[in-house]
């Protein structure tokens, strides 16, 4: 039998090549918390990203979680029991997310590498190589969103997401002129981060609607799932839920069909497998999936990838922009090629974790 014989965990924050802003926060450094899982002398990798949305974690929260709690009743356990991990971590403590999701793609890491051979055959097999990714615009003026749009296409980018707030007017403008930068063949997706009552959020899709928006993410706050619903039936954009995906609404947003899309982020769900859970469900209920991503290190989007390259129901991604946020991340080899995430095909997730650049960026908790 395999056995875990250590879980090690390294809080670092890595610099932002620009602050980000969007209508829930202001950031300046992607904060993960990366586990490193060794049994059979091999390593296994993974990162917890924190944020307060969606996940309603902080660094520290999750730090103590994983320490106090989910490290010393994963440790010593057999590495290819993945449902049991989960359940034990489910049952010392219900919710974390985030740390169990750690936990969970260091120890798919860490079999792949055990087996020789990637995770996405550990996760189904491969159904694609490559997907684009959306270049996140966030709360600028409507001129530099303009220059951000140009910039983009330069490399190779044809698909943005345009975050919107209260800020009507100044929001539907810089919809507006990303659509005219980015050209009509491309993909305008706008995100209201839950900024908006549902009969807004109608008023708001018959102002954007001549934009040819693909979809709008989350105009209703998470918990209003009857709110989500009245937008999704009362609008020809397609509505996609990302805060109401909580693990603990997926079934009330499901049996209403209050949404067309969902998000489904790997953190949030608590790992891969859970992922491949959610994605299932969402095939029976006739609900396409997007692969979600928050600001993280390239150690998430890697594990992003490996779950969209496995996932036929995953149309939409998002994950994939830790190079463009990053000029140094802790992770080498993984590439986003013309605008499109490469699904890395080495053994693991096909990556190596740069301990220096962990030793660097590491901090204090
Ligand atoms: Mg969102």
């Amino acid at each position: 039998m395999s056995k875990i014989d250590r879980i090690d965990l390294f809080p670092v924050a890595i610099p932002l090549n620009h602050p980000y802003k969007s209508a829930t926060r202001m950031t300046a450094h992607s904060e993960d918390i990366v586990v490193r899982i060794n049994a059979n002398g091999v390593s296994g990798w993974g990162a917890a990203a924190l944020r307060t949305f969606p996940t309603g974690e902080t660094l520290k929260s999750a730090y103590k979680i994983l320490e106090e709690l989910l490290v010393p009743v994963v440790e010593g356990q057999d590495p290819f029991q993945r449902e049991q991990i989960l359940e034990k971590m489910d049952r010392i403590i219900p919710f974390h997310h985030s740390p169990k999701s750690a936990i969970d793609c260091a120890l798919h890491d860490l079999l792949g590498k055990i087996l020789n051979t990637p995770v996405y055959n550990l996760l189904g097999g491969k159904v694609r190589d490559e997907m684009p990714a959306f270049d996140i615009l966030p709360l600028e003026s409507p001129e530099r969103t303009a220059e951000l749009v140009n910039e983009s296409k330069e490399k190779g980018i044809f698909a943005f997401k345009v975050k919107m707030n209260r800020d009507i007017k100044t929001s539907v403008k810089r919809v507006q002129s990303a659509r005219e930068s980015a050209g009509e063949d491309s993909k305008i997706v706008v995100d209201a981060n839950m900024s908006w009552t549902p009969k807004l959020a109608i008023q708001v899709c018959s102002l954007i609607e001549p934009f040819s928006i693909t979809m709008l993410e989350q105009p209703v706050p998470g918990h209003d799932i009857d709110g989500l619903e009245f937008v999704t039936k009362n609008t020809r954009i397609p509505i996609c839920a990302d805060e109401s995906l909580r693990p603990d609404y997926l079934g009330e947003v499901l049996r209403r069909r209050a949404a067309d899309i969902v998000n489904i982020k790997i953190n949030r769900e608590g790992g891969l497998l859970n992922c491949k859970k959610v994605a299932a469900c969402i095939e029976v209920s006739g609900i396409e999936g997007l692969c979600g991503s928050v600001i993280h290190s390239a150690l998430n989007d890697v594990a992003s990838a490996h779950f969209f390259a496995s996932t036929p129901n995953i149309v939409f991604n998002e994950s994939g922009k830790s190079p463009s946020w990053h000029s140094e991340d802790i992770v080498e080899g993984f590439k986003v090629e013309n605008g499109k995430v490469q699904v890395p095909s080495g053994v693991g997730f096909g990556v190596e974790v740069n301990e220096d650049a962990i030793n660097k960026f590491k901090f204090k908790i």
